[in-house]
C-alpha cells in the first residue's frame, strides 16, 4: 500500500507525523511517499526520510497515498488533495462538527486520534497522552524563562535566594510531568484536581495536594469523571475551590494551569480577582488557552502582563519540543496503523473494533461521530 506524509501547513504547527524510525518499519512492507520539506520544523531533512526508505515528493503525491499520515486536521486545499476513500489519521479534532462534516463531503475515512478510548491496548496510540506530557515539561521551562527570580533555593555569599513557589492547576498527564519538572528545578509545588486518585499521585511526586472535599454525593459522584476525564464539577464545589485556590495563588510564584473538561469549555479556574491578588512578577502559563483557558485573562498566542502578572497563553507547546514531539507522535500512529493493516499488509477496517469504533468520525460520506 501506498503511505503518504505531507508537511503540516497550519502556522506554529512544526510536528510531522512519521520520522525516519516509523518509516524504516514501514518501508519493509509499503510504499512510503513523504513531501519533501515535510520533517523540516522537527529537524528532520529528507535525506534521512530518503535513507529509511522513502521515496520524497510532492503534496499532491503525498496526499495521493491510500493511506496519509497527518498531525493536524486538513484544510480545505489539502482535502481537494485526497480522493475519495482515502484513509487518514490525525489530531482531526473530533469536537470539531464542520470540519467532519467537510472530511465526510469529501468521501474520506477519516480516524481521529484524540477520539481513541483510554483502555489499556490503546495506551501506545494514546496521542493525547504523549503530547501532553511534553506540553507539561514545556510549560515549566517556559514559565522558567518568564518568571525573573531563581526557581531553586540558592545559599550564596551574597545572601540566601528563596526557592519558587508552583501552584499546578490540574493533574492529568501535563499536570504530572509539570510536577515532576518543576520538582526537578528545585521549586516547591502544590497541586489540585477534582480526581480523587489524584491526590497520591501528587504526595508521591513530593508536591502537596489541596483538598477541597465534597460536601455531597453528587459532589463525589461527578469527581470520578468519565473514560478516564473530568466532568464539570457544581457550581458550589468550584466557589469553594476557587476560593482556596486565591489563597494560595497569593503565595504562588508560578501557576501552570492544566485543566480540561473534553468538548467543553475549560473550567475558570484562575479569575480576574485572583490574578491581582498574585505577587507582581509572577507568572501564570494556561495550558488550556486554546478550550478557552483556565485564566480569563490570558490571550491566545500571546504572553500579556495583567496586574504585574505575566500570563503565557501559547497554545500547544508540545511544537516546541519539535523533534521528540514528533518521535512520540509517529510512535502512536504506527500502533494505531497495525490495527487497521491485517496480515496480508492490506487495508481492513473492523468497524466492531472498539478503538476503531471511538476513532472513526467519518467514512463513506457518513459522519459516525454524533
Ligand atoms: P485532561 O487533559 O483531560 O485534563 C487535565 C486535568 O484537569 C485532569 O486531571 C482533570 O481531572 C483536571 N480538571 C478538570 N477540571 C478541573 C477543575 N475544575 N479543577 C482542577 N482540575 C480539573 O486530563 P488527562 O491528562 O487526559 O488525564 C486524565 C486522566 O486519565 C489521568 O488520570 C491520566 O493518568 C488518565 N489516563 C489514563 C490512560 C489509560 O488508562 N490508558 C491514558 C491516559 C491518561
Amino acid at each position: 500500500m501506498r503511505i503518504g506524509i505531507p508537511a503540516e501547513t497550519r502556522p506554529g504547527e512544526t510536528r510531522v507525523a512519521a520520522t525516519p524510525e516509523t518509516v524504516k518499519k514501514l518501508a519493509a512492507k509499503h510504499q512510503i511517499v513523504v513531501q519533501s520539506g515535510a520533517g523540516l520544523q522537527a529537524s528532520i531533512p529528507d535525506e534521512a526520510y530518503a535513507a529509511a526508505g522513502a521515496q520524497i515528493g510532492t503534496a499532491q503525491e503525498a496526499y495521493g497515498c491510500a493511506i496519509v499520515l497527518k498531525v493536524r486536521a486538513p484544510d480545505a486545499e489539502e482535502r481537494a488533495l485526497m480522493a475519495s476513500g482515502t484513509v487518514l489519521i490525525g489530531m482531526l479534532n473530533p469536537f470539531d462538527a464542520d470540519n467532519i462534516a467537510a472530511m465526510a463531503t469529501a468521501g474520506l475515512s477519516a480516524f481521529a486520534l484524540e477520539a481513541v478510548p483510554r483502555i489499556t491496548r490503546a495506551q501506545s496510540m494514546d496521542v493525547l497522552s504523549s503530547q501532553a506530557n511534553i506540553a507539561g515539561y514545556k510549560a515549566v521551562l517556559v514559565a522558567a524563562n518568564t518568571y525573573q527570580r531563581f526557581m531553586p533555593m540558592l545559599m550564596t555569599a551574597a545572601g540566601t535566594v528563596k526557592a519558587a513557589r508552583v501552584l499546578i492547576m490540574g493533574v492529568g498527564v501535563a499536570g504530572l510531568q509539570a510536577i515532576a519538572t518543576a520538582k526537578r528545578l528545585g521549586a516547591v509545588i502544590e497541586a489540585s484536581d477534582v480526581r480523587p486518585p489524584v491526590k497520591e499521585q501528587v504526595e508521591s511526586l513530593g508536591a502537596k495536594f489541596l483538598d477541597v472535599p465534597f460536601l455531597t454525593d453528587e459532589e463525589k459522584e461527578i469527581a470520578k469523571g468519565s473514560g478516564g476525564y473530568a466532568r464539570a464539577m457544581p457550581a458550589d464545589w468550584m466557589r469553594r475551590q476557587a476560593e482556596l485556590v486565591h489563597e494560595r495563588a497569593k503565595l504562588a510564584d508560578i501557576i501552570i494551569t492544566t485543566a480540561l473538561i473534553p468538548g467543553r469549555a475549560a473550567p475558570v479556574l484562575i479569575s480576574e480577582e485572583t490574578v491581582k491578588a498574585m505577587k507582581p512578577g509572577s507568572v501564570i502559563v494556561d495550558l488550556a488557552v486554546e478550550q478557552g483557558g483556565n485564566c480569563p485573562l490570558s490571550e491566545l498566542g500571546k504572553t500579556v502582563v495583567k496586574h504585574g502578572v505575566y500570563i503565557v497563553g501559547e497554545p500547544n507547546l508540545a511544537t516546541l519540543v519539535a523533534a521528540d514531539a514528533s518521535a512520540l507522535y509517529a510512535r502512536n500512529v504506527l500502533d494505531f496503523l497495525k490495527l487497521i493493516i491485517d496480515k496480508d499488509d492490506q487495508l481492513l477496517i473492523d468497524r466492531e473494533d472498539e478503538i476503531i469504533k471511538a476513532s472513526l468520525v467519518c467514512a463513506g460520506n457518513d459522519i459516525l461521530r454524533k
